[in-house]
């Protein structure tokens, strides 16, 4: 009797800033030989990022990478033109690009972060507020990548000058005017009711129309990055050394010691491996 054996796609979801990239200086280099391997099994790497989509093109050309992403903690969803053998619906084209948009306008945000700064008196400086040259020197961008960081379409990032109990007030403040908080590592979010377990919901129903089985597999190192982990089969949390494992309801959670692309490089040859993906 023949065997049926089903082919199981895999696709890897990915955060960026201390995930694929180094927390301070945003290199994947010690990632190459797992890029390398994906590369060869033709295994998808999707960009998931609170970055902008200028910001993300910028790695996909360096990744050489023509998969779809996740722009702005899932503010959209961007799928290359003629990527899939199959139409669907999205709500505006851009460029090379079919976009599909959870995210709340820019405007709007920018709106409410600003009633809650009259509403508490609270400092807190947004993007938006920030010179790119401000911008360089508290994320450690080049002035070109503080530019692209600043061209934001669905989210703001911002710090607080204040310790836990302002966080707190702001936090609860963004919660009542129905957005969304998260806090991305580095700096606290603002965006409407998108997330990147949404985003990664729709790719994935995406790619089982193109592929028919799959299996997916999400990495990430920050709060943020738990819906995207919590809609993956396999969510990989990449955890600070002496850092806090988070609450992560999955029972295929893997926290991994380490972040950064080291990490990064071993948690996906290890699952490869393991999965024989
Ligand atoms: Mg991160």
């Amino acid at each position: 009797m023949p065997s049926t054996t089903t082919i199981l796609k895999c696709i890897i979801f990915t955060d960026l800033d201390g995930t694929l990239l180094d927390k301070e200086t945003y290199s994947f280099e010690p990632a190459r030989p797992a890029l390398q391997m994906i590369k060869q099994k033709g295994i998808p790497l999707v960009l998931s990022s609170s970055k902008t989509r200028t910001e993300i093109e910028l790695y996909r050309k360096e990744l050489e990478n023509a998969h779809p992403f996740v722009s702005e903690n899932g503010g959209a969803v961007f799928v290359p033109k003629g990527y899939l053998s199959f139409s669907f619906p999205y709500d505006r084209v851009l460029g090379e690009y079919f976009v599909l948009e959870l995210g709340t306008f820019y405007p709007i945000i920018l709106e409410i972060l600003d009633s809650i700064k009259k509403e508490t008196g609270i400092p807190i400086k947004g993007f938006s507020d920030l010179t790119e040259e401000e911008l360089s020197s508290i994320s450690g961008l080049s002035l070109g990548e503080a530019e692209f960081a600043k061209k934001r379409e669905y989210d703001e990032p911002f710090i607080i000058e204040g310790g836990e109990r302002e966080i707190e007030t702001v936090r609860r403040k963004i919660e009542e005017k129905g957005m969304n908080y998260v806090w991305g590592g580095r700096f606290h979010h603002i965006l409407g009711k998108n997330d990147k377990g949404k985003a990664v919901e729709i790719l994935k129903e995406l790619y089982e129309n193109e592929f028919f089985s799959i299996s997916t597999v999400g990495i990430g190192d920050s709060l943020n990055d738990i819906p995207m982990l919590l809609a993956v089969d396999h969510p990989i949390f990449l955890k600070e050394k002496e850092g806090i494992s988070p609450e992560i309801p999955s029972k295929n959670l893997i926290c991994f010691e380490g972040t950064g692309p080291q990490a990064w490089n071993e948690a996906i040859l290890n699952i490869l491996r393991e999965f024989q993906f």
